[in-house]
């Protein structure tokens, strides 16, 4: 029962922000704007969804409802790329292959599981992902 009332919650961000994010466009739009293609992208593979945040180890989740985690993950995308996971702050990123959804490959956060969107994180951090290590504080 309590698992059902935090799908609820978090369904009611998630419907919060795709609103938001069709009305942006509209405006955007109207106004002639362009913005970079991998949010759209990233928006594209998620919609009306759960592929969103989700971990693809089950074994692994992050600490927190999971409204709370959406809500992370969406400040992200709203704001410049960083290099470290929206939701825990860990910078213990790897890049994982043939996950259960899609995106199929991409970066996962080690400490909470999170498959963190790519357009949250800088090309820097998404390159230090792939080639398998960790960010440094400094980088
Ligand atoms: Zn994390």
């Amino acid at each position: 029962m309590a698992a059902l009332v935090e799908l609820e919650e978090a369904r009611s961000v998630w419907l919060a922000y795709e609103a938001g994010f069709a009305e942006r466009r509209k405006k955007e739009k109207h106004d002639g704007l362009r913005r970079p293609g991998s949010v759209d992208d990233w928006h594209r593979l998620t919609w009306g969804g759960f592929g969103v945040a989700w971990c693809d180890d089950p074994q692994v989740h992050p600490r927190g409802p999971m409204a709370d985690v959406l809500r992370r993950l969406i400040t992200a995308l709203e704001r410049d790329p960083g290099c470290a996971c929206p939701v825990c702050g860990g910078r213990a990123l790897v890049w994982k292959y043939d996950l259960a959804h899609e995106p199929s490959s991409g970066p996962v956060c080690t400490d909470c599981g999170i498959v963190v969107p790519r357009p949250v994180l800088t090309p820097e951090a998404l390159a230090a992902a792939r080639r398998g290590r960790r960010l440094l504080m400094s980088a």
